[in-house]
C-alpha cells in the first residue's frame, strides 16, 4: 500500500483543515454548552462535501475513496470532535441505505444526509444490551403493509435525528444474532418519544433513548431481507470503525501539536520545558503512537476500497486509536500544568469526548473478541 497522499487528498485535507480551524475550533465549547451542532454548520459541511463523500455521486456523495473520507474525518475532528460525528454517522448510515434501502427510500433520505439537511442516526444498541446487541428487545410485527415497532433504542443524535436505522426482532424465537431486521424509521411518526441522556462528553451530539410504542412503519422501509438485518447491515461497521479511529486521532493530534508549541515556549528552571526529557519524551511517544494508529486506519480503509477482508483490522482501529488518543490527550493536559485543567483550553473537553468512543460502537473487549474470532474461528476464540 502506498502511504503517500495524492495531490487531491492533500488539497482536500488542507481545505478541511482550514474549515476546522476557522469555523469549528472557535465554537467547540459553545456547541457543547448549547448541546447541539448548528444546522448552518451542518449545511456548510454538506456544501463542502465533507459528509459521506465516498457515496456515489448519483445518490448525493462525491464518489471519493474511503481513505480520503478518513482524512477528512481526522481534519474535522481536530476542530470539533462532535461535528466529526456528522461525517462518521453520515457515512455509516448513508452506506447502509445506499446498499440496502428500496431505491425511493434511499433517494428520499441519502442526498439530504450528504447535504447536511438532516441527520439519520443508528440505533443498534438498547439500554439493556450494547455488547450483546444481537439480543434486541425491540420487536417489529408485520401488520398488512406495515410493521409495528415496540421497544427502545439508544443512539447518538437522539435529539436531533430526523430518522434512524434501527434493528428489531422480526423472528419468533429469541436466538442471538438471528431473526433481526433493519428498518429506516422517520422519528416524527406517531408513537415515537425521545429521552435525552446526560453524558460527560460529546454533548453537542446529544445521545438519547428513542422509545417506539406500536410505531407503524411502511414495509418498504425494511432494509435488506427480513431476518437478515444483523449480519448484512453490520458489515458497514467495519468502515465506520476506521473512521472513528481517525476521528480520535484528529483530536489527539491537535492536542499534541499544541503541546509541542507550549512546552517550547513555557520555561521552568531557567529553560524551556521541552529541554526536559520527562516533558519531550511522552510527546515523542504520543506522536509516534498516533502516526501508527493513523496508518492502521488508512490501511483498513484502503483494504475496504479494494474490496479485501478488513474486519480484524477495523476492530484493531476501534480499540487502539481511541485508547492511544485518550492517553495522548491526557499527557498533553498534564504537560500544560494547571492551564490544562482549565476549561479555557480544549484539552479537558477533548479528553471527555474521546473517552466516549472507547465505549460507543463497541468496547475494547468486544473489538478484541472480533480479532480473536477472525484469527482463530469461533470455536477457539474466547
Ligand atoms: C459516546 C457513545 C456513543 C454511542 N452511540 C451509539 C449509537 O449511535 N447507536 C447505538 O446503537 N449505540 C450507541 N452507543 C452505545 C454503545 O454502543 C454501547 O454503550 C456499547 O456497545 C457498550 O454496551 P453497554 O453500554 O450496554 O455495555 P455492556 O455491554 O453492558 O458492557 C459492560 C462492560 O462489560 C464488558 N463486556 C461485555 N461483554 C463482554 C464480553 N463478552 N467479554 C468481555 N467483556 C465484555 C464491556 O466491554 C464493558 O466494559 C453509544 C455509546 C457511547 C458511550
Amino acid at each position: 500500500m502506498d502511504v503517500t497522499l495524492t495531490e487531491d487528498q492533500l488539497r482536500l485535507r488542507d481545505e478541511a483543515g482550514r474549515f476546522a480551524a476557522e469555523r469549528l475550533a472557535p465554537h467547540y465549547r459553545e456547541r457543547e454548552q448549547r448541546g447541539s451542532v448548528e444546522p448552518q454548520v451542518r449545511r456548510e459541511m454538506g456544501d463542502r462535501g465533507f459528509i459521506a463523500p465516498e457515496l456515489p455521486v448519483e445518490i448525493g456523495g462525491r464518489g471519493l475513496d474511503r481513505v480520503t473520507s478518513g482524512i477528512l474525518t481526522e481534519e474535522i475532528a481536530r476542530g470539533d470532535f462532535s461535528v466529526a460525528y456528522l461525517q462518521v454517522v453520515g457515512s455509516l448510515v448513508g452506506q447502509i441505505l445506499a446498499s440496502d434501502a428500496a431505491s425511493e427510500v434511499a433517494a428520499r433520505w441519502v442526498p439530504g444526509i450528504c447535504r447536511g439537511e438532516h441527520i439519520v442516526g443508528i440505533g443498534l444498541t438498547e439500554p439493556h444490551a450494547g455488547s450483546d446487541a444481537g439480543m434486541p428487545r425491540l420487536t417489529a410485527r408485520r401488520d398488512g403493509d406495515d410493521y409495528l415497532l415496540t421497544g427502545t433504542k439508544s443512539l447518538s443524535f437522539g435529539g436531533d435525528a430526523a430518522a434512524a436505522v434501527v434493528f428489531a426482532r422480526t423472528g419468533e424465537q429469541q436466538v442471538r444474532g438471528k431473526g433481526i431486521s433493519a428498518f429506516l424509521v422517520p422519528l416524527d411518526l406517531p408513537g415515537v418519544t425521545r429521552e435525552s441522556y446526560s453524558d460527560m462528553g460529546t454533548r453537542a451530539v446529544g445521545r438519547g433513548a428513542v422509545h417506539f410504542d406500536g410505531v407503524r412503519v411502511p414495509a418498504e422501509h425494511l432494509l435488506g431481507a427480513e431476518g437478515k438485518g444483523f449480519s448484512e447491515v453490520l458489515r458497514g461497521f467495519d468502515f465506520s470503525r476506521a473512521l472513528i479511529g481517525l476521528q480520535c486521532v484528529g483530536a489527539a493530534q491537535a492536542s499534541v501539536t499544541e503541546t509541542w508549541r507550549y512546552v517550547s515556549e513555557r520555561e521552568a528552571f531557567d529553560q524551556p520545558l521541552s529541554k526536559f526529557q520527562g516533558v519531550s519524551f511522552p510527546l515523542a511517544e504520543a506522536d509516534t503512537r498516533l502516526t501508527a494508529a493513523r496508518l492502521l486506519c488508512y490501511r483498513t480503509l484502503s483494504l475496504r476500497d479494494r474490496g479485501m477482508p478488513h474486519t480484524a483490522e477495523a476492530a484493531m482501529c476501534k480499540w487502539l486509536a481511541p485508547k492511544d488518543s485518550f492517553e495522548a490527550i491526557q499527557n498533553c493536559l498534564l504537560l500544560h500544568g494547571q492551564y490544562g485543567y482549565r476549561t479555557e483550553l480544549p484539552l479537558e473537553q477533548r479528553l471527555r469526548d474521546v473517552l466516549g468512543l472507547q465505549i460507543g460502537d463497541g468496547t475494547a473487549q468486544v473489538m478484541k473478541l472480533i480479532i480473536a474470532r477472525e484469527r482463530l474461528g469461533r470455536q477457539l476464540a474466547p
